[in-house]
């Protein structure tokens, strides 16, 4: 699982078995609505910075 982007808004998270959904915010931890799967956030925040969080989309106000 990982963030695949961070908008002003809501955060796109791509979990394993390859869907999508969207967070509000992340909590302790995020567990994937699709497949039940969980992830430590902070592991999924590591990765973004680690990978140049090169997606970062900004919402139109
Ligand atoms: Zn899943």
């Amino acid at each position: 699982m990982r963030i695949e982007a961070k908008h002003s808004h809501n955060i796109t998270v791509r979990c394993d078995c390859n869907r999508t959904f969207n967070l509000i915010r992340l909590g302790p931890s995020v567990e994937c609505p699709h497949c039940g799967r969980t992830a430590i956030s902070t592991d999924l925040v590591l990765e973004w910075h680690l990978s140049g969080g090169k997606k970062v989309s900004v919402d139109a106000a």
